[in-house]
C-alpha cells in the first residue's frame, strides 16, 4: 500500500454494515465511481500492471467486473468478455456452478469469445470466499485460455478466498477487514 493513490481509492469506498443481510460489511464501490480521480487512479493502477504482459483478453464478472474491466481492456488493447449470470447471453455458452453461503450460483461465457492459447486477466471488484473467481477461471481454462492473473480492487483476507484460486495469482489494491 505504498502507492499514495491507494489511500484515496480506499477512502472513497463506502462500507455499509448489515447489507444485504445482517453480519455482512458491504463494500460499496459506487462511491468510488463518484470520485473521477479515484476511479481513474483505480484503472491506471491496473493498466500500469498489465501493460506489455501479452494479455489479449480481459474477462469481467457480472456486475461490477463490467465497471472495472473495460477501462483496463481498452487501455491495454485487449478484448473484453462479460462473464454473466444464467440466461443473459444469447449465443452458445459454457457454464460453471459455484457454491454460495446459501445455495449455488452460476456464471456463463460465450464459447466462441476466446481462442485456445489466449492470455486472460479476470477482473472483479472484490474477492470474498473466492468461489466467483474460481468459476471464472474454470470457464476461461475450459475454453483453452491461460489465466495469467485475477485482479480485484478489494480482498476480504479472513475468508481465504485466495486459496481457492488453484494457485492462480491474485492482485488486489487493498484489504478490508
Ligand atoms: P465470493 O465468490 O465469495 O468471492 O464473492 C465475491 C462476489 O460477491 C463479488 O462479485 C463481490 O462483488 C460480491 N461480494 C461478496 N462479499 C461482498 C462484500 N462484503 N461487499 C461487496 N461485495 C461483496
Amino acid at each position: 500500500e505504498q502507492d499514495p493513490r491507494i489511500r484515496r481509492i480506499a477512502s472513497s469506498i463506502r462500507v455499509v454494515p448489515d447489507f444485504p443481510k445482517k453480519g455482512i460489511m458491504f463494500q460499496d464501490i459506487t462511491t468510488l465511481l463518484l470520485d473521477p480521480k479515484a476511479f481513474k487512479d483505480t484503472a491506471d493502477l491496473f493498466v500500469e500492471r498489465y501493460t506489455g504482459k501479452g494479455i489479449s483478453v480481459v474477462a469481467g464478472v457480472e456486475a461490477r467486473g463490467f465497471i472495472f474491466g473495460p477501462p483496463i481492456a481498452l487501455a491495454i488493447g485487449a478484448k473484453f468478455i462479460p462473464l454473466r449470470k444464467p440466461r443473459k447471453l444469447p449465443g452458445e455458452v459454457i457454464s460453471e456452478n459455484y457454491v454460495l453461503e446459501y445455495g449455488t450460483d452460476c456464471l456463463q461465457m460465450h464459447v466462441d469469445a476466446v481462442q485456445p492459447g489466449e492470455r486472460a486477466l479476470v477482473v472483479d471488484d472484490l474477492i470474498a470466499t473466492g468461489g466467483t473467481l474460481c468459476a471464472a477461471i474454470s470457464l476461461l481454462e475450459r475454453a483453452g485460455a491461460e489465466v495469467v492473473e485475477c485482479a480485484c480492487v478489494i480482498e476480504l483476507p479472513e475468508l481465504k478466498g485466495r486459496e481457492k484460486l488453484n494457485g492462480k495469482p491474485l492482485y488486489i489494491l487493498m484489504e478490508s477487514h
